[in-house]
């Protein structure tokens, strides 16, 4: 899997009207095939999440629906490694979670990794920086 890959699972719009508010953000510096046992456990550990809006460089690609994400055959035999990577000595495998400080917004930004320098604004609510919240 590269990134190619990746954005070319995405849609216009989700599948069944899927959740709009949580992205999932990733950087051409990332690891790829961890962003995708990342997201493998993030599907499988998130019953309720139907689609995550993919952003690559703080630009919005599309919507990677669970479906899509499950039928690309080869992340079906990467999920096996995803599952291993629970066992103790792969503890990393989980993204960053940010959220918007606006009691209110239901933005959640996904991402492997969280630079400081350079963090991330609401869509909803620009004048505001999302915080990590684990
Ligand atoms: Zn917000």
């Amino acid at each position: 899997m590269n990134l190619e890959g990746l954005k070319s699972l995405v849609r216009a719009e989700p599948q069944k009207g899927g959740d709009t508010t949580t992205v999932v953000a990733v950087s051409t510096g990332d690891d790829v095939d961890r962003v995708a046992h990342t997201l493998g456990r993030f599907f499988a550990d998130n019953d309720t999440y139907s689609a995550v809006l993919l952003e690559i460089d703080g630009e919005a690609v599309g919507y990677l629906d669970r479906q899509d994400f499950y039928s690309e055959k080869y992340d079906r035999s990467r999920l096996g490694e995803a599952q291993s990577a629970q066992l103790p000595g792969f503890p990393e495998y989980a993204f960053l979670e940010l959220a918007c400080p606006v009691e209110s917004c239901n933005t959640q930004v996904f991402r492997i990794r969280y630079d400081e320098h350079n963090p991330d604004r609401c869509p909803i609510h620009p004048g505001q920086m999302l915080q990590v919240v684990k």
